[in-house]
């Protein structure tokens, strides 16, 4: 039903090269933003002939939207459009989406596509913990979970208590979250004897970046396997790729979407295989389609063929956002390399916060992560020890502070693992 549809990939090259010129040519035609960006680089829609004149394009940014506020990026005409999501903004004014049902019917095959990659069957129960209303998580999953037949509990955010009931009494199979929140769950039914009592086999956890060992923590307490969902609002949702069983990427619908890779800072290409900010532009989307959208998410694309079969190709976990990469001391580190080097060290949990302030002129960055339950190393070993893989792997000294087991913040949403008071200061 949505298997594959990759395989024929100079078919799928010449029919993306189509849907692209078609897009371009519409844009041209409907939308005032995109028109006047073309005129002003003296573009015009003749010139893109296929995928290779991509780069011609002129990028669109979050800005952007936000300019257009509320409806201005609308492509499709009003009665077309059945539904309006919108991105959580922290700053400024929301950004709102549009869909057509063009638009909800492919999001739901992708969100289908998703499940059926992870082994999800009708026969599962999913208890979906994120948000529903303008939010597009909570509907996406349980869109896609009604077209395969499984059973959603569109439980939606908070309640632990009741998340935990349901679990256990509706013998949930399925758990959709946050990985904060997956592991904030799985933490609390390990303190009420609950364990024993789920019948959870699959966790899909995404909307930020979480590292291997925070993986192997919520896998073995909840005895689930769990696996990295990506998307975001501007684009459809959650679901636009996914980890597969093989765990060595994320899969993407490259029949729905061409995912660039580009030099955050001068937004020229970057070397085939190397990180940079995920730029997509959208070939099947009406109500709102996006050419060259800049995530400042960090990834990359993976060359090579999955062990997994499937011929969609992959990106690489997110490994950041250009927005939270941050530099200290004239370097760039990324939340992700302090993951990395916390996963080798097994008497530490995968809990971290990295804090940097600003005295006297002189940057300062400290790392506070918590000591496992069951470690034997004391504290001032695993901080000398720490110290120095960092000095080795990221090249500038942290202070590092070991903190008991439990003692930073678990969250509901995302945890928030940087605090830069420098601009404070
Ligand atoms: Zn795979």
């Amino acid at each position: 039903m949505v298997k594959d549809r990759a395989r024929n990939i100079h078919n799928l090259e010449m029919k993306n090269g189509h849907n692209l010129c078609k897009l371009v040519n519409t844009l041209y035609e409907k939308s005032s933003f995109y028109k006047s960006k073309f005129d002003e680089i003296g573009l015009h829609p003749e010139d893109i002939k296929g995928v290779e004149d991509l780069h011609r394009l002129p990028f669109t940014e979050k800005g952007d939207l936000r300019h257009n506020y509320p409806l201005g990026m609308q492509v499709a005409p009003e009665d077309e459009i059945v539904r309006i999501h919108s991105s959580s903004g922290t700053t400024g004014k929301p950004v709102l989406i549009p869909y057509t049902k063009g638009d909800v019917d492919n999001w739901t095959i992708m969100m289908a596509r998703c499940m059926e990659m992870v082994g999800i069957t009708s026969g599962d129960r999913l208890q979906i913990t994120p948000g529903y209303g303008l939010w597009t998580a909570g509907t996406g999953f349980q869109a896609g979970a009604e077209y395969i037949g499984a059973m959603a509990l569109p439980i939606g955010p908070g309640n632990t208590e009741q998340q935990l009931k349901f679990m256990v009494d509706l013998k949930t199979t399925v758990l959709i979250g946050t990985s904060s929140y997956g592991l904030l769950l799985a933490e609390e039914a390990e303190k009420r004897g609950l364990l024993g009592d789920v019948s959870l086999r699959i966790g899909i956890l995404g909307s930020e970046r979480w590292g291997e060992k925070m993986r192997a923590r919520i896998e073995s307490l909840f005895g689930m396997k769990t696996f990295d969902i990506y998307g975001l609002t501007e684009i459809y949702g959650p679901g636009i790729a996914i980890d597969c069983p093989s765990h060595s990427g994320l899969h993407y619908w490259n029949d729905h979407f061409i995912f660039e890779i580009i030099d955050p800072l001068t937004g020229g290409p970057v070397e085939n295989g190397n990180k940079g900010e995920l730029v997509i532009t959208t070939l099947t989307k009406e109500g709102m389609p996006l050419l060259r959208y800049r995530t400042r998410d960090i990834t990359r694309i993976l060359p090579a063929r999955c062990s997994c079969g499937s011929a969609y190709p992959m990106i690489d976990r997110i490994i950041g956002r250009s927005d939270d990469m941050i530099k200290v001391k004239g370097v760039q580190v990324y939340p992700a390399d302090i993951e990395q080097i916390i996963t080798t060290l097994s008497d530490i949990s995968s809990e971290y916060l990295i804090k940097i302030d600003r005295q006297g002129g002189r940057e300062n960055i400290t790392l506070e992560v918590e000591r496992n339950q069951r470690a034997k190393s004391t504290n001032n070993t695993l901080a000398v020890l720490l110290q120095e893989e960092i000095k080795k792997k990221i090249g500038i000294s942290f202070s590092v502070r070991v903190v008991e087991f439990g003692s930073l913040p678990r969250s509901q949403k995302k945890t928030k693992r940087i605090i830069d008071s420098r601009e404070l200061q």
